[in-house]
């Protein structure tokens, strides 16, 4: 069986990322622990850690390559996914804790995944943009 692919093994790809940041745990306004019922509990939103993750609708493009590509067939067609890894370079470029280095299943018509930076950097743009309206 020969399946079509969009993109290639070894291919860039320029991918959207949400930056995500820390911020105090609004329950628990960073103490770590909140009292129920008279009882001093870890809280159960930020698990006692005093902060949470959050995301702001900021957007950066990552440059990926692809290592694997998978494809399953079912009822519905077929379903690409693709294994990718962050290029070097653009790790040195864009150093970030919560930019993932590595994941799979990236599926062929994510809207988050470019072949080129120009286009990226455009959907990029554009999403930024809404934010700050
Ligand atoms: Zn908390």
């Amino acid at each position: 069986m020969n399946i079509k692919t969009k993109y290639d093994i070894n291919q860039k790809l320029y991918i959207l990322n949400e930056l995500s940041y820390r911020k105090t745990c609004p329950m628990c306004k960073g103490a770590t622990n909140i009292v129920l019922e008279n009882e001093l509990i870890d809280c159960p939103l930020c698990h006692g850690s005093g902060w949470v993750w959050s995301k702001d609708n900021k957007w950066l493009v990552n440059v990926y390559y692809i290592h694997e590509i998978c494809a399953d067939v079912d009822d519905s067609g077929e379903l690409i996914t693709y294994e990718v890894f962050r290029d070097r370079e653009d790790q040195i470029e864009n150093p970030s804790s919560k930019i993932p280095n590595g994941f799979n299943n990236i599926h062929e018509d994510c809207d988050d995944v470019f072949s080129t930076r120009e286009k990226a950097e455009k959907e990029c743009n554009k999403r930024n943009a809404i934010r700050e309206k």
